[in-house]
């Protein structure tokens, strides 16, 4: 069964088990719990309906792999001190993540910002550097008219330097791409185990 694991907030108490850990990195209210009820078919993640509240580092197993919430970062109104705070939190993981194979990068599909940018130049250099796969989720695609994604894609594509293949609109209302998203995962995993 797909289910919650533990809380941790600091490194000594990250899960770590024998199989392959994919993350989710996004700022506050990119959908990051949402997608992961999605993907689970149940509510086993809080949505959050204060962003940035949450500061901890979640565990879901998903039975073939280990899913990693990672907190959202980015929260407007928050101090530099604690955005780096959760930045320090971000980077912890991602160094000590021994099983990680696959980070994917969530942003909302109608407010991508520089702070998505710049989260997401520091992730390639990890990612090509430890060979690690990297997608970027747009999340929201319902917010969009379906005739113009493709057109938004590339735009997104430009702005990152990003490969189209890499970047994968869905949808947590309309389901736009939840099993696809799916059956990438797992695939990331069983190329990895
Ligand atoms: P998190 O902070 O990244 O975990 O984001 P949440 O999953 O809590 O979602 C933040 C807000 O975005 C909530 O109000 C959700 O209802 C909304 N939301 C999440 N996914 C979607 C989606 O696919 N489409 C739309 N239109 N709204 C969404």
């Amino acid at each position: 069964m797909i289910k919650f694991i533990k809380s941790a907030n600091y490194v000594d108490d990250y899960y770590l088990d024998d199989r392959n850990q994919i993350c989710f990195i996004g700022r506050s209210n990119a959908g990051k719990s949402s997608l992961i009820n999605s993907l689970a078919n149940n509510l086993i993640a809080k949505t959050s309906s204060t962003p940035g509240r949450t500061r901890l580092v979640n565990f879901f197993d998903f039975e073939n792999f280990v899913l990693v919430d990672l907190p959202g970062f980015g929260y407007a109104s928050g101090s530099k001190k604690s955005r780096e705070d959760l930045e320090k939190i971000i980077y912890e993981y991602l160094l000590y993540a021994k099983k990680l194979v696959c980070i994917c990068q969530l942003c909302s599909i109608d407010v991508i910002t520089e702070s998505d940018k710049e989260i997401f130049v520091n992730i390639s250099n990890l990612a090509k550097r430890y060979n690690i796969k990297h997608f970027i989720i747009l999340t929201k695609a319902d917010k969009l008219k379906p005739s113009k994604i493709n057109e938004h894609l590339k735009k997104v594509s430009n702005f990152f330097k990003f490969s189209l293949d890499n970047i994968i609109p869905i949808s947590n209302k309309t389901n736009l791409n939840i099993k696809k998203l799916s059956g990438i995962l797992k695939a990331v995993v069983t190329q990895n185990n």
